[in-house]
């Protein structure tokens, strides 16, 4: 719409500045530069779960997510956009591992841990013979239902146990800190494409038209060169420059009609003072159980649902060793412990070698995730989760590692799980939230995807159908 048509009375506020509720402000004041749009943070800092501080001697090292998918071109397209786009790098390591009683390598061809060929599985011994044969079965059995919506009843069905719990559960646990047999399917659209294409998964996968050369070597991570954080300073820069407001420190407690024209009351606390702003537009961006009580009075139906949203817990442990100290079997960008391994460790980056810039002091940097679904690690104390840390890389690797830095980043429940059946809930919340409060949208991690390319694009989306509204 023609920016001179847009008053600049219309006022967006936008509950949460983590990387969906910046790129929305982003996106409506790059759009509509005349719009009044307040970001309400809780936090003294932007960011939510994306966060890079300095660590032995590096100066900037990610506590949190430390990269995007290139292939989702929003997170891309964003860094482009707030000047980031010359600063942009790939992880300079390829290939990650599985331990199961030692490193083994993951096989060619997977697609989130699931076998495209049968024959790269072949030669891989980490999964065993009987295991091999029985994903082989994927070829003839009859077609499997998803109806359960649940990526471990489809899988286990297809694959068996083994390839299930060696390779696809620790695949997309790895991204969504999940338990893959409560995680829903639809949620996690490259599966859920192989799932519902045809009755097997391999002979789908065979008939999928192989990528050219030049997208082959197109790298499929990226990430700015000084860390995520780079992202959401650059983000915020560039929406305080466009005339946004963010107001750190500013914990919203209640959203509800205002008594006239159709807007909007958003109530918040700052510095211990109660205030109000009155929109036309809000853009909920925080996560979902924690904007539960926003709409306790005002709609009783959709705070019930934001409420019945569940996250997991992880704790992300930095650690400085010196080079020689890991084991010449400690290659590429680090491994996978599949759960009937796992103690504590469910990752383990191996981040000086998978990324250049952090390949340049004496020490090796490794950056080592516990925690998950149903593994809750947070009210463990430091030296808990030191000694957790160090017991199981032993373990792992066989060596007594003696960290000559350590930085412990607790993300309490940080990661959104998706419950099968997550798509039909969120339509169900979205249409009820609509029939109460027809301006109020919801964003980000929680709703339709983890990932920050996904947070970013519901984001620009929100921006969008406001903007096309008014
Ligand atoms: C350890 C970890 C590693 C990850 N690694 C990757 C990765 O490598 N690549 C990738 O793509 N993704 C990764 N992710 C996922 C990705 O980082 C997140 O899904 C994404 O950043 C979430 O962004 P968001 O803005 O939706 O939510 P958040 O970042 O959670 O932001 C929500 C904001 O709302 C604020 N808020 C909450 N309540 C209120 C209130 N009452 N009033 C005002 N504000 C409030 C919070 O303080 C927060 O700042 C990772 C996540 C974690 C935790």
């Amino acid at each position: 719409m023609p920016e001179e048509s847009v008053s600049a009375e219309h006022h967006v506020v936008i509950i949460g500045a983590g990387i969906t509720g910046l790129s929305c402000a982003h996106s409506l004041l790059t759009a509509a530069p005349h719009l009044r749009v307040t970001l309400l943070e809780s936090q003294p800092t932007t960011g939510g779960v994306i966060r890079t501080s300095p660590f032995a001697g590096l100066s900037h090292v990610d506590e949190g997510a430390d990269a995007f998918l290139l292939r989702v071109p929003f997170a891309a397209q964003l860094a482009k956009d707030v000047g980031l786009g010359s600063h942009i790098t790939s992880p300079s390591s390829g290939h990650a591992s599985v331990w199961r009683n030692g490193l083994h390598r993951l096989p060619a061809g997977l697609l989130l841990g699931v076998p495209t060929q049968l024959s790269s599985l072949a030669t891989s011994r980490l999964i065993s013979p009987r295991g091999k044969l029985r994903a082989a079965l994927d070829v003839v059995l009859p077609r499997t239902s998803t109806a359960s919506d649940s990526i471990g009843t489809y899988m286990r069905r297809r694959f068996g146990n083994e390839v299930h719990n060696m390779l696809i559960d620790p695949l997309v646990g790895s991204i969504y800190a999940a338990d893959t047999d409560h995680f829903s399917l639809e949620m996690v659209p490259q599966l859920s494409a192989l799932a519902s294409s045809s009755r097997s998964v391999l002979l789908t996968a065979r008939g999928m038209p192989k990528p050219t050369a030049e997208v082959a070597a197109t790298p499929i991570f990226g990430a700015p060169l000084t860390g995520m954080g780079a992202l959401i300073t650059a983000t915020q820069e560039a929406v305080e420059k466009l005339g946004g407001t963010i107001c750190l420190n500013a914990h919203v407690s209640s959203v509800e009609p205002a008594s006239s024209d159709g807007k909007y009351s958003v109530h918040f606390t700052a510095n211990g003072a109660s205030e109000t702003l009155t929109a036309n537009h809000v853009v909920v961006c925080s996560p979902a159980k924690h904007s539960a009580g926003f709409f306790a009075e005002s709609a009783p139906k959709v705070s019930q649902l934001l409420a019945q949203s569940s996250h997991a817990s992880v704790v992300m442990v930095a650690l400085a060793v010196p080079k020689e100290s890991l084991p010449p079997t400690a290659t590429g960008s680090g491994y996978l412990v599949p759960k009937p391994e796992q103690r504590f460790i469910t990752a383990v980056s191996f981040a000086s070698q998978k990324w250049a810039h952090l390949n340049t002091t004496e020490s090796a940097i490794l950056r080592v995730s516990l925690g998950r679904d149903g593994m809750p690690l947070h009210e463990h104390s430091d030296e808990e989760l030191t000694s957790f840390v160090l017991a199981d890389i032993k373990r792992h690797l066989l060596v007594d590692l003696e960290p000559t830095a350590l930085r412990i980043t607790r993300w309490k429940e940080s990661f959104p799980q998706y419950r099968p059946h997550h798509v039909a809930h969120v339509e169900h919340l979205e249409k009820q939230l609509a029939e109460k409060m027809p301006q109020v949208l919801l964003a980000g991690a929680s709703f339709r995807g983890i990932g920050v390319p996904s947070c970013v694009q519901q984001g620009v989306m929100s921006a969008q159908k406001i903007i096309s509204s008014i």
